[in-house]
């Protein structure tokens, strides 16, 4: 969502007439976009805006994102020399927080969270040649314990089907095949427009908008996923055979813990519904371990879980305290070495998942959009629609395959990706 937002940020600024420029060194302002999601995020941006200190005098920077929401104006105490401190939720503002600079105001925010508005711009500059993203909704409702997002992001609110749809169209007319759309909690999209589509009706028009050959989304949140979407999927070739679908833990007493509103059953019910579909899905997630309280027990919980799935990946991360989250206030912390012991089982066991997972697609033909080559191999680097990575040869051409859609066949995989050869 960040590099997105930067995207569109980008479109902003040159609506404004600001041209983008390769590198600090050439530039006169300078906009740092933040996150906050990982541990000692504040610190980093911190020590970055002194080097930027050190190394671009007599400029102008402005710091955008989580940390900029979270720490406001605290920024101006830390890192004088910044000048414009503004959250995502105030994006729209910018046009006219940019005037408040250009006329030499050293301290401008754009910090409210109380908005009904997304961050829709008229341009966006998209660094992807092939794959286009389009945030449908922004914000997020829930209060999961250990999260920063619904205090850096704002309140959840969804653009008009409309606005998403004529935005996709543009994007195909402007020859982009794959599109990805995005929200802090994708699957929650309402449409706030008479149309009033759910997430499903969403999806479905999109893979329905002529020239879109591949419509992705992320990420999703377990309790608001309802059958419909997988019934799109299974309905629609444009949608891809790919669901994100974050579990956190596999211990029902751990998720309540983690306020995630979902117990382990009923998110067991949606993966039944993927592997019931018509068509391989391939499901990925997000786990934390250590969160306070998670006994051995949970662990071995969550471990029975990635057998039970089966995850074609995982995100892995070890719990950490962001600044006011719930979790703060729960005892039983769990040390730090005993955090990074969960965190190496999990990944051994998945590690191993992935090895069987990908050893099933050796000698299947694979549809892959062409991302990139590696010179070094020579070989072509393409993308299938579960959302591997398949590297692959083309003996005897040497036309130009970038961004374009061709049959591979699955001779090697490893645990992180599949090679093979093209047949056409
Ligand atoms: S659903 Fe939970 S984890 Fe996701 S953004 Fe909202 S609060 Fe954070």
């Amino acid at each position: 969502m960040n590099v997105h937002d930067s995207e569109k940020v980008i479109g902003t600024l040159i609506g404004q007439g600001y041209s983008q420029v390769d590198t600090p060194e050439a530039a006169e302002l300078v906009f740092y976009n933040t996150c906050s999601i990982r541990d000692k995020a504040e610190q980093k941006v911190f020590n970055r805006l002194q080097q930027f200190k050190k190394d671009h005098k007599g400029k102008t920077f402005a710091v955008l994102g989580c940390v900029a929401q979270q720490e406001g104006d605290k920024i101006f105490e830390k890192a004088p020399h910044v000048s414009l401190v503004c959250g995502s939720a105030s994006y729209n503002k910018l046009p006219d927080l940019l005037i408040q600079l250009e006329t030499g105001n050293k301290r401008v925010t754009g910090l409210s969270l109380d908005t009904e508005e997304t961050f829709d711009t008229p341009m966006t500059r998209r660094d992807n040649p092939h794959r286009a993203y389009i945030t449908i909704i922004e914000g997020c409702d829930k209060s999961c314990a250990y999260c920063v997002v619904p205090f850096t992001r704002g309140p959840e609110r969804s653009r008009t089907s409309a606005s998403v749809i004529a935005e996709a169209r543009q994007l195909a007319a402007a020859g982009y095949t794959e599109i990805q759309l995005l929200g802090q909690n994708v699957n929650s999209y309402h449409d706030p427009s008479p149309a009033g589509w759910d997430f499903a009706a969403m999806l479905d028009n999109v893979g329905k908008v002529p020239g879109i050959r591949r419509v992705r989304f992320t990420t999703s949140h377990p309790r608001d996923f309802v059958k419909g979407i997988i019934d799109a999927i299974d309905s629609n070739p444009s949608l891809c055979n790919h669901v994100h679908l974050p579990v956190q833990s596999g211990s029902t007493r751990v998720l309540d813990a983690m306020q995630r509103l979902y117990t382990r059953d009923q998110y067991m019910q949606r993966i039944a519904w993927m592997k019931q579909a018509s068509r391989p899905i391939a499901i990925t997630t997000d786990i934390i371990v250590g969160f306070p309280g998670e006994t051995e027990e949970d662990f071995e919980a969550t471990l029975g879980l990635i057998e039970e799935v089966e995850y074609d990946s995982l995100f892995s991360f070890k719990y950490s305290r962001r600044p006011n989250t719930p979790a703060l206030a729960l005892g039983d912390q769990i040390p730090e070495e005993e955090k990074g012991r969960r965190l190496t089982i999990l990944q051994e066991r998945q590690r191993a998942i992935q090895v069987r997972r990908n050893a099933t697609y050796v000698g299947m033909v694979e549809e892959c959009l062409v991302e990139g080559f590696n010179k070094a191999t020579g070989q072509w680097i393409g993308r299938t629609s579960q959302n591997k990575t398949l590297n692959f040869l083309r003996p005897g051409s040497d036309e130009d395959l970038l961004g374009k859609y061709v049959e591979v066949r699955v001779t090697r995989a490893g645990p992180n990706s599949l090679a093979g050869e093209c047949v056409n």
